[in-house]
């Protein structure tokens, strides 16, 4: 009897154990499924990267002798949901056993797991595999905090130690330090020059045909004629070379800056890979911290720390905080927050200069750096006070790279805090001032980032205040937050009316700040 194994579409990691072996008993499947493309309207970019780089890995299993069946999106077999997909194709096939690497979602993971039961009622055989991708487990950070606050620091350091990654011999931090973060907060005035890099350019405008044809809803600026994401583990791994040479020296300084027409500064743009699985985070970390040790000039420590701490750090701690908390960190809202999120974040269409570049840039690219999601689009929402399951759809469709597990934690707890301080121990909020410090875009903004009253006044600082003082019972009690709220408090009571106030108005007239 044949066994059918399931590939799903962020599972595309070439040096899986499963392809060790050619078996000829083996039947690989992998589909573009209704389910998967309508969950939320994507962005149009991320539907041709995810359809492309299946569609690539298919053909190089069959290529390498392996027995691949493919649903296309305009198959009709695309509209089956996952688990009737695969119980049709065992019956068509005559499989006795079935196989699934875990998911890194929970919805694709409770479909599976009933799926699976439902299966063995049947006798038939079924198996679920590690998907060799991650440094570790999904219950490593519940297990390693046990009760404990998490914090991120903690987390990232036992990773360092238990895989010995930037160790002296004596098992100590590389320079002396665990973290170099208070190097990595530079403004860039153009020097250096962002390295200009000719993407690739693939042809996938039959494709972008077939899912128009297949009527899946999307949004935002195809590229097809030109894509420039990886579609193969071959681009995504040249696109790891060009990064530590071109940018890598540079990461950490101008890590959390903003410039205007820059969308890319310094980031490395391989979330996509990595999450798709076309590169495994052990490759780029190493990538990385090799290319310290081999010319320690050009690629200093903070630099290197700064981006190891992103994956090894973030990424791994985001991934066990979501397995921690799901199902019910989907519906966290503690600030309770329920204002419908702005047209214009689906246009760009604002006088805000910060927000206009991050999101006509995200509808562009599919892509804004870290600080533009956390500081800007994200900023604002939370100031305005909306709704994180709105917030949330708009972050899981628009970016290239959005995967529920590492989005869901992103927004609703780091940027939205609607998880009550599980992630961080403070709302990552701020005035116009934080933003006019790390970037260059308020002096080509309507707005006037110095005032805080006043029509043309930025509507970061008055809002700002505003979240201050609607949630001050709150921000009481949180010892990071107190001295602002004290602060605030100690205001005249004429000052705090008038920026309340013009807080008010900003908010009535918010679709067209
Ligand atoms: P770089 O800045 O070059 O960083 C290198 C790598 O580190 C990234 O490719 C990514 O794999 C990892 N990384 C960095 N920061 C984080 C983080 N906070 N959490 C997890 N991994 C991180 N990242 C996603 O991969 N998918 C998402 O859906 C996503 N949604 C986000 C939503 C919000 C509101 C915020 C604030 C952040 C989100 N991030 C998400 C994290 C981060 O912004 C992106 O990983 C990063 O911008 C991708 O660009 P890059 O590859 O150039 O990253
Ligand atoms: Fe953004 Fe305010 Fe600066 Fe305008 S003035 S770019 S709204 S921070």
């Amino acid at each position: 009897m044949a066994e059918l194994r399931l590939i799903l579409g962020d599972q595309l990691h070439a040096g899986h154990s499963w392809y060790r072996d050619k078996r000829p008993d083996v039947i690989y499947l992998l589909a573009e499924l209704r389910q998967e493309s309508q969950y939320v309207k994507h962005h149009i970019q991320k539907l041709l990267a995810f359809f492309a780089a299946m569609r690539r890995f298919a053909e190089a299993l069959r290529s390498a002798g392996h027995r691949v069946e493919y649903v296309r999106i305009g198959d009709a077999d695309s509209a089956l949901s996952l688990p009737a997909l695969i119980e049709h194709a065992m019956t068509q096939w005559q499989c006795g056993a079935f196989a699934y690497q875990l998911p890194d979602e929970w919805r694709l993971d409770q479909q599976l797991r009933e799926l699976a039961e439902r299966l063995r009622a049947l006798g038939k055989q079924v198996s679920c595999h590690d998907s060799e991708h991650f440094y570790g487990q999904r219950e490593a950070v519940q297990d390693f905090f046990a009760g404990k606050s998490y914090r991120m620091e903690y987390f990232y350091r036992h990773l360092r130690k238990r895989h010995a990654v930037l160790l002296t011999v004596s098992g100590e931090p590389l320079g002396g330090q665990w973290n170099y973060d208070a190097d990595n907060r530079e403004r860039w005035d153009g020097d250096p020059a962002v390295p200009v890099e000719s993407w690739r350019q693939q042809d996938l405008r039959s494709l972008h045909q077939e899912i128009i044809a297949a009527g899946i809803p999307h949004f935002g600026e195809s590229l097809a004629e030109a894509f420039p994401w990886p579609t193969t583990r071959r681009m995504a791994q040249a696109d790891l070379r060009s990064f530590i040479h071109h940018r890598l020296p540079y990461f950490g300084r101008f890590q959390d800056t903003m410039v205007d027409g820059q969308p890319w500064l310094f980031h490395s743009r391989l979330s996509f890979a990595l999450n798709a699985k076309l590169l495994s985070p052990q490759e780029v970390v190493n990538a990385a911290v090799a290319a310290h040790a081999d010319e320690p000039d050009r690629y200093p420590l903070a630099a290197v720390e700064g981006f190891v701490r992103q994956i090894l750090g973030w990424r791994e701690y985001v991934r066990g905080v979501y397995w921690a908390r799901m199902p019910g960190y989907r519906q966290s809202n503690v600030l309770m927050h329920q204002r419908p999120l702005p047209w214009w974040f689906w246009t760009g269409e604002t006088k805000m200069r910060c927000l206009q570049q991050a999101i006509t840039g995200s509808l562009q690219n599919a892509y804004a750096h870290h600080i533009q999601r956390l500081m800007v689009t994200g900023n604002f929402a939370l100031l305005a006070g909306c709704d994180p399951d709105a917030v949330d759809d708009w972050y899981l469709g628009i970016y290239i790279d959005a995967i529920e597990w590492v989005e869901l934690p992103n927004t609703r707890g780091m940027s939205q805090f609607a998880d009550g301080g599980l992630l961080g121990s403070k709302p990552y909020v701020s005035g116009g001032a934080y933003l006019h410090r790390m970037g260059d875009h308020c002096a080509q903004c309507h707005y006037a980032v110095n005032q805080k009253t006043g029509d043309r006044s930025c509507p970061f600082n008055s809002l700002y205040w505003h979240f201050i003082d609607r949630h001050a019972d709150r921000w009481l009690v949180n010892q990071r937050m107190r001295p602002i709220v004290r602060g605030w408090q100690k205001r005249s009571d004429a000052d705090r009316a008038a920026v309340l106030a013009q807080a008010q108005q900003h908010l009535l007239a918010i679709e067209t700040l």
